[in-house]
């Protein structure tokens, strides 16, 4: 914590000091496509968006809550404070900000827009989620359209006048793409005839754009079956002409709404595209190409969640350290202390544990989502091939953890949060209720967690003989080196749960040889709960070291207590975690460590 006062979106001090000190921000403007960019007009952008992200998105976030999207004569009606947020948003630029001058960007470096979106994160997630999926769609005809595409489809979807959607999921095809059966016929002109289901598209249909593009994955007639069969679409609600303009609508049918726990602001649907054969879509890319395409935007996307997580666990730190300042109950335990009168809550050790297991979460999320955007400007942007590589492999680890471990983390805060609230903290009359809602979608979609587990054990931290977990390795080795010497005991700690992970690493590899993927794979969620832990130690381990140097006395005291609670407290049980790894073949022989089906 680190002032008094109503609460933050984000403590500005936080994010400067992750910024400038920890990322080092500053030394992109040297690079030539950041030329002319300097720390003022970043600072001058990230005031923009708070100022914004207060004025526009914050000013509705229960009343976009309480009052849902409601279906009302064929068209979605949504409260209008959701279409201004959304045009502020645009106007400001921000939906360009990152893209190539020559297509009306700014040319902004992906972590200061990251930074910026935070604020809109932390103020109303649901809002911003229309302007994000935007972005994601726009990104993905940027890297993978025609020019004739990015020509008719890029200038407007960057302007806000068209929206943006991912629509991959069908109601029998959610975790498992394979299955999806969305059709695409050829047509004459090269065109394609799309038909089929689409299930839970977000922003799927609204009044606020002058025609909404779906981003689509489909199955040509004859394509092989499985993920290898799906091809990328643009369908838009409405069809787009040579010359972009909205012309007739596109035969994609609203059929319903999903009524949702929260996240209730952006609207969620059930779609049905060709039901009169006259839908069309325009293929991107290559043909069978589409789920590798698609993993563009997924990744991001999947990035866009962990932060989004950490967000709100940022915003029910801050209103819970708000409410613990203020709220009095209770006389301190110190008897001399008890003749005085109720006290403030955050005067009890139980209610300071829970603040400061909600800044370990918010602050470290925050951190390593930045740290993850530093990596995607490094990936594009660094001078040295081997840098933009190593940076790529480390992104590719580092994003299941972002977007699983801090997602089940952040609604831990959330929980914490209505706890230091009491029964108040039940009530739609705080917001840390409304937080917890919307923050559970976080490790549902873009990948539910349990598959991103598998993601990351079966695929990322061996891929390429375990390239990315070296990258990631050297990291950790450099952080804990440089570590102060107040810091030894648990920079050492560090380089042990790392040494034991890399162990349970090759034990799971061996142990996958010997008695197949089931048994191997089966603890991929225990080998994500140990990564997740140690990312986060290193992470704050890093930020003590770097805070040293600060001159905020207050700011560096809780960097420091937050790292030593993330060793004390978090990481033990990461090793707890690789000690059932390690001990689950004595215990359950070649089988997974789960009851069989039959036991239910
Ligand atoms: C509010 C909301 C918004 C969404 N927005 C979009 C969107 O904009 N576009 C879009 O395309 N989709 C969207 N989705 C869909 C979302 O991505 C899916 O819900 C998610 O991928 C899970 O699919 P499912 O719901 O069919 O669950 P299932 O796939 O049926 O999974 C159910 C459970 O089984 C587990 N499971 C499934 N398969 C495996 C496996 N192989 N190994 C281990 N465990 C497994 C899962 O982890 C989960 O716990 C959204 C969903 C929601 C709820």
């Amino acid at each position: 914590m680190t002032s008094d006062g109503p609460p933050r979106l984000i403590e500005r001090v936080d994010l400067d000091f992750i910024l400038y000190d920890l990322i080092g921000l500053e030394a992109l403007t040297a690079r030539p496509r950041f030329e002319g960019q300097d720390r003022a007009a970043y600072d001058a952008i990230l005031d923009q968006a708070e100022a914004i992200a207060w004025a526009k998105f914050r000013n509705h976030l229960q009343k976009s809550d309480r009052e849902e999207p409601l279906l009302e004569d064929g068209a979605v009606r949504l409260p209008p404070e959701i279409a201004e947020g959304v045009a502020a948003f645009h106007d400001a630029g921000f939906a360009a900000a990152h893209h190539d001058e020559e297509i009306g960007g700014l040319q902004l470096p992906w972590t200061v827009t990251q930074a910026a979106f935070a604020y809109f994160q932390a103020a109303n997630i649901a809002t911003v989620a229309y302007p994000f999926l935007t972005i994601a769609a726009a990104n993905l005809i940027a890297a993978h359209g025609s020019a004739d595409q990015k020509r008719r489809f890029l200038p407007p979807m960057l302007e806000g006048r068209f929206f943006g959607t991912m629509a991959l999921s069908e109601p029998q095809a959610g975790s498992s793409l394979s299955d999806v059966r969305t059709k695409a016929v050829p047509l004459d002109d090269g065109r394609y005839a799309i038909k089929g289901s689409k299930m839970w598209t977000s922003g799927g249909d609204h009044g606020m754009a002058e025609t909404i593009i779906h981003m689509l994955l489909a199955r040509i007639e004859g394509a092989p079956e499985g993920v290898k069969g799906l091809s990328l679409f643009i369908v838009p609600r409405d069809r787009v002409d040579d010359a972009g303009a909205v012309g007739a609508a596109n035969d994609v049918t609203l059929t319903g709404l999903n009524h949702k726990m929260g996240y209730r602001g952006t609207v969620n649907t059930a779609l049905s595209f060709g039901d009169s054969d006259a839908c069309i879509g325009e293929l991107v890319g290559a043909p069978n190409t589409g789920l590798a395409q698609m993993f563009h935007m997924m990744n991001e996307a999947r990035i866009g969640v962990g932060a989004g997580a950490a967000m709100l666990a940022y915003a029910g730190y801050q209103e819970s350290l708000a409410y613990a300042r203020e709220r009095r109950q209770g006389r301190a335990l110190d008897a001399k202390v008890s003749k005085t009168g109720p006290v403030p809550l955050i005067v009890h050790p139980d209610v300071r544990r829970m603040l400061i297991e909600q800044k370990v979460i918010a602050e470290g999320g925050l951190a390593l989502a930045l740290f993850c955007a530093r990596l995607v400007d490094e990936k594009t942007t660094a001078p040295d091939p081997k840098q933009r590589r190593d940076s790529h492999l480390l992104l590719e680890l580092l994003t299941p953890i972002l977007k699983a471990w801090f997602s089940d983390a952040a609604l831990r805060a959330n929980d914490a949060a209505i706890q230091i609230h009491g029964g108040y903290g039940y009530t739609r009359d705080f917001l840390v209720e409304q937080l917890y809602r919307d923050n559970r979608l976080n490790p549902i979609h873009e990948g539910t967690n349990g598959v991103q587990a598998l993601d990351l054990l079966g695929r990322k931290a061996v891929m390429e003989d375990g390239a990315a977990l070296h990258v990631l390795g050297r990291r950790i080795v450099e952080t804990a080196r440089s570590a102060p010497e107040e810091l030894k005991a648990e920079a050492d700690a560090l380089l042990d749960a790392w040494g034991a992970l890399r162990a349970a690493t090759l034990a799971i590899g061996e142990r996958r040889d010997r008695l197949g993927p089931e048994a191997a794979l089966a603890p991929a969620q225990a080998y994500m709960e140990a990564f997740g832990r140690i990312t986060l130690a290193w992470i704050w381990l890093w930020q003590a070291t770097v805070v040293e140097n600060q001159s905020d006395a207050h700011f560096r005291a809780g960097k420091l207590a937050a790292c030593r609670h993330t060793f004390f407290w978090e990481l033990p049980k990461a090793f707890t975690a690789l000690a059932q790894i390690d001990a689950q073949e004595g215990a359950f022989g070649a089988e997974p460590p789960y009851p069989d089906a039959n036991t239910f």
